[in-house]
């Protein structure tokens, strides 16, 4: 009953006789710039797809038939699920692309994935396990030695960062100790979880996003603060261009997507004199700063990796 076809690759990229795919993009929001370019790049191979509104979906839990439920119907079975999972939607998020991933459907990223590197703690304990340089960190809960908590990490300047924070919003330079001791006493006040971490003074307000795609970087752009500023977030001001990455600093990008088992990733360095220094890994990365920057054809990428990796039919039949 399914019939095969030849799709039209950008150039440079080999064809691959597949069936069509049908692909799921879990969002919250379907017509924002990224989802409109997956969109766009999956119907050019002639894949259909759909976007998924994570919070309409509901779910049966059962062993013997998982299913997605939307709009008071199942939903129906796609190859694979793009999730895109704002930092709002992470919980309920998950258990939705878990759902997807006990019905056997191929998730980009995994929900586990999606979890790990959401929580800012485990993702910078795992990625120091495994080498990765980054700015020195501590954290604490309730500890009342405010002092210790600031010398750990070198002393003042210090950042400190709310761990649900995005966009920048929670993220505070203290130039001094004593402003870096207000602060970490007002955020234990409040019962707020956050890190304390070394002031990486010579990134000079930029950093590196670096977006990996199935094992590669496919692009890379800094993003630089305006002025007065140190956080590079486009949400605060800040300003992207392209940028050639040197080797060391892709090597890192790879390795932490690999370390965290993410296909799709966002991984934020910071240039220090001691080399790159890793901030955050982001499990759904947007595609318009880094396509604008790089001018490159991200989307595509992404619906590439899944045609890698998804088994249809015709790559099973011949194994
Ligand atoms: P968020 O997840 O809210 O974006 P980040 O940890 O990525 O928080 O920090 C936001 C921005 O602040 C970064 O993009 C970077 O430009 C700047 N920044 C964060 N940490 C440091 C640091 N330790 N040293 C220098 N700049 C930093």
């Amino acid at each position: 009953q399914l019939s095969f076809s030849v799709y039209k690759k950008p150039q440079g990229r080999k064809a691959i006789p597949r069936r069509p795919l049908r692909i799921g993009i879990l969002t919250q929001e379907p017509r924002n710039y990224s989802n409109r370019r997956m969109i766009e790049a999956g119907e050019a191979r002639g894949h259909v797809v759909d976007c998924i509104e994570t919070s309409r979906c509901y779910m049966a839990i059962n062993a013997h038939k998982p299913e997605v439920y939307y709009d008071g119907a199942p939903l129906p079975r796609y190859d694979a699920i793009i999730p895109r999972i704002g930092s709002r939607m992470t919980f309920y998020g998950m258990a939705v692309v878990r759902q997807f991933e006990s019905m056997g459907v191929y998730c980009l990223n995994k929900s586990s994935s999606i979890g790990n590197s959401r929580d800012k703690l485990l993702a910078h304990q795992v990625l120091a396990q495994h080498g990765l340089g980054m700015p020195t960190t501590a954290f604490a809960k309730s500890s009342r030695d405010t002092k210790g908590i600031i010398d750990l990490v070198g002393g003042s300047p210090v950042v400190v960062k709310l761990l649900e924070s995005t966009q920048g919003k929670g993220v505070v330079l203290a130039e001094t100790r004593k402003a870096a001791s207000a602060l970490v006493d007002a955020f234990r006040g409040l019962n707020a979880h956050f890190l304390v971490q070394e002031f990486v003074k010579e990134a000079n307000g930029s950093d590196l996003r670096c977006f990996v795609v199935d094992g590669k970087v496919v692009g890379a752009m800094m993003r630089t603060a305006q002025a007065g500023e140190f956080r590079s977030n486009v949400h605060q001001g800040g300003t992207v261009k392209r940028v050639k990455l040197k080797r060391e600093e892709t090597r890192m990008a790879i390795k932490a997507a690999k370390i965290l088992k993410l296909n799709v990733a966002g991984v934020d360095i910071l240039r220090s004199d001691t080399g790159p220094k890793i901030l955050e890994v982001n499990s759904s990365p947007g595609l318009e700063g880094i396509e604008n920057a790089t001018n490159g054809d991200i989307a595509g990428d992404i619906i590439q990796c899944i045609e890698n990796n998804v088994r249809t039919v015709f790559r099973t039949r011949g194994k």
